[in-house]
């Protein structure tokens, strides 16, 4: 039988690597953009109002703890690629 030679399955295995090695740089590329861009996104246990309502009193509420009133939260990718 005769298949393709080991050189050309080797040079499309290069090809192909190189391919998703690209796609892969473009794409964190473009969410390291969007971090720089946007690098906060709403906090969680207030919904981005920065306020924490209490149980007991409905018009008594604090400041939230999490986001210390602002209601922003770094995102994820900001906090571990430390994109200010
Ligand atoms: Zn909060």
């Amino acid at each position: 039988m005769t298949g393709p030679s080991i050189l050309t399955t080797l040079a499309t295995i290069a090809l192909c690597l190189t391919a998703v090695a690209v796609t892969a740089l473009i794409l964190l590329a473009s969410y390291r953009a969007s971090l720089k861009r946007h690098p906060y996104t709403d906090c969680r246990r207030c919904k981005g109002t920065g306020e924490r309502r209490s149980r007991l009193f409905a018009n008594s509420f604090g400041y939230c703890p999490d986001c210390t009133g602002t209601g922003n939260k770094p995102r994820l990718g900001a906090r571990l690629l430390n994109v200010r």
